[in-house]
C-alpha cells in the first residue's frame, strides 16, 4: 500500500474488530469502560477520541503527509480550532479574498479576543511580506480562491514564512490531497472544509485539519477537545466514505471543468472565464506546478446585456445552490449569493460583478452540462 490511489481506497490497516469487516465500524459510543480506575485507556470519552473518527483523521493525516490530523463538525470548526492556537495581541497575515464565513469568524470573534490581521493579495509576495510585524506569527490563505479562483504558491509564501519565524496554514478545501499537499510544499498545518470534495455527496458538514509537526498537532488536539466541536461518528464514517472515490471524482470533475471552459470561452454571450487551468496566467503557472490538476471549480462573467438571475434560474439539470465539491454540478451568484455579505463596493474591489457566475462542475455526463448551460444561455 504505496500509491496515493491505493491509500484513498484501503485507508489504515484496521485490526480492531474481530469480524473481518473491512470498514471501520460506526462506534456509537460516548464513553469507554476503565479496567482499573488507575488504568490507561485509549479511548475514554468521545469528545476527546472515537475510533471511527480517528480512523478518518488518521487516514487524512496518512494523504496529506503530516502527523497528525483532526476531524471537526464544520469547515469553520476546524479553522477555529486552529486560529485558536494563537493569543491576544499575536497578528495573522491573511489572504484577501478567503472564504466569507472564514472573515466573520475573524472579524466577529478572533478581532474581539485582540487577535489582529492584516489581509493581502496572497498572490503576491511582496505584499505579504510588507504585511509582516514584530508580532506576526503565521501566514494563512486559501490556494484557490472563491470565486476568481487566483492562484497562491504555497511554496512561495511557506519560503517567506521561514525566514520570519511564522507558520504557513493552508485552507485547500477546493484542491484536496488529491490535486496537492500543501505539506509537502512547507505548509505547517492543511485546513479542508470537508463538507465539499472529501465528503463529496453534499450531504455532510464536515472540517478537517492537519498538522505536519507533533507539536502543533498536539495544540490542535487540545483546542479540538478543549472546544469541542468534533465530528459525529457517522459523519466521519460518511467523509470515509467519500475519500475512497475521491481519485475518480476529482478526475472526472477536472476533466469536466476542462470541456465546460472550452464550451463557454467559445460563448459570446461569456465575456471571461476565470479557471486556473486557462494557459496563459500566472495562475495556470503556479497551479500546474504545485497542482496535480485545476479543481472543479470556475466562474464567469456574462455580457453587461444579459440578466445573470434569468439565466441562472433557466439552468434545468444545473442546480441553483451554494456550496461545491459534489457530484452535482451547482450554480451560483456571488454578488448575490455567497458574497452578499459585501457591499456592492466591497465586491467590485475584489473582482465580483452582478454578471459573474460560479460554478461548480460535478461528475455528470459533460454533454448535458453543456447542453443544459447552452439552453439557459438562450440558444
Ligand atoms: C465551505 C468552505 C469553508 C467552510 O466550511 P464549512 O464546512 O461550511 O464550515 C471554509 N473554506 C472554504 C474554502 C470553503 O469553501
Amino acid at each position: 500500500m504505496t500509491e496515493f490511489e491505493t491509500k484513498l481506497v484501503h485507508g489504515i490497516p484496521q485490526n480492531d474488530n474481530q469480524t473481518g469487516a473491512v470498514n471501520v465500524p460506526v462506534y456509537n459510543s460516548s464513553t469507554y469502560i476503565f479496567p482499573k480506575v488507575a488504568a490507561k485507556i485509549r479511548w475514554d470519552y468521545a469528545r476527546s477520541g472515537n475510533p471511527t473518527r480517528n480512523y478518518l483523521e488518521d487516514q487524512l493525516a496518512a494523504l496529506e503527509g503530516g502527523a497528525q490530523g483532526f476531524a471537526f463538525s464544520s469547515g469553520l470548526a476546524a479553522i477555529h480550532a486552529v486560529l485558536s492556537i494563537f493569543s491576544p495581541g499575536d497578528h495573522l497575515v491573511i489572504g484577501n479574498t478567503i472564504y466569507g464565513g472564514t472573515f466573520r469568524l475573524i472579524n466577529q470573534f478572533f478581532k474581539r479576543w485582540q487577535l489582529e490581521f492584516t489581509a493581502v493579495d496572497t498572490q503576491d509576495p511582496r505584499q505579504v511580506e510588507a504585511a509582516v510585524q514584530e508580532n506576526t506569527k503565521a501566514i494563512y490563505f486559501e490556494t484557490f480562491t472563491n470565486p476568481l479562483l487566483k492562484v497562491t504558491s504555497v511554496k512561495q509564501i511557506a519560503q517567506l514564512a521561514r525566514k520570519h519565524n511564522l507558520l504557513t496554514i493552508v485552507d485547500n478545501t477546493f484542491l484536496t490531497p488529491y490535486l496537492q499537499q500543501p505539506l509537502a510544499l512547507g505548509a505547517d498545518i492543511v485546513i479542508h472544509s470537508a463538507t465539499k470534495y472529501l465528503g463529496g455527496h453534499s450531504d455532510t458538514v464536515a472540517g478537517i485539519a492537519v498538522a505536519k509537526s507533533a507539536t502543533l498537532a498536539q495544540q490542535i488536539y487540545f483546542n479540538q477537545n478543549g472546544i469541542g466541536a468534533v465530528l459525529s461518528p457517522e459523519n466521519a464514517n460518511l467523509i470515509r466514505r467519500g475519500i475512497q472515490t475521491l481519485a475518480l471524482r476529482m478526475e472526472k470533475h477536472t476533466s469536466n471543468a476542462a470541456k465546460v471552459v472550452s464550451f463557454l470561452q467559445k460563448q459570446a454571450q461569456v465575456t471571461h472565464v476565470y479557471y486556473p487551468g486557462i494557459p496563459g496566467t500566472r495562475d495556470y503557472e503556479i497551479a500546474t506546478a504545485e497542482a496535480k490538476g485545476y479543481g472543479g471549480v470556475l466562474s464567469f462573467e456574462l455580457r453587461q446585456d444579459l440578466d445573470a438571475q434569468r439565466f441562472v434560474e433557466k439552468l434545468k439539470l444545473i442546480k441553483l445552490a451554494v456550496s461545491l465539491g459534489a457530484v452535482e454540478s451547482l450554480i451560483e451568484l456571488p454578488a448575490k449569493m455567497t458574497h452578499a455579505e459585501l457591499s456592492p463596493k466591497e465586491q467590485l474591489a475584489v473582482g465580483i460583478t452582478p454578471q459573474l457566475v460560479r460554478l461548480a462542475v460535478g461528475i455528470e455526463d459533460p454533454r448535458d452540462l453543456i447542453a443544459d448551460l447552452a439552453q439557459a444561455l438562450g440558444e
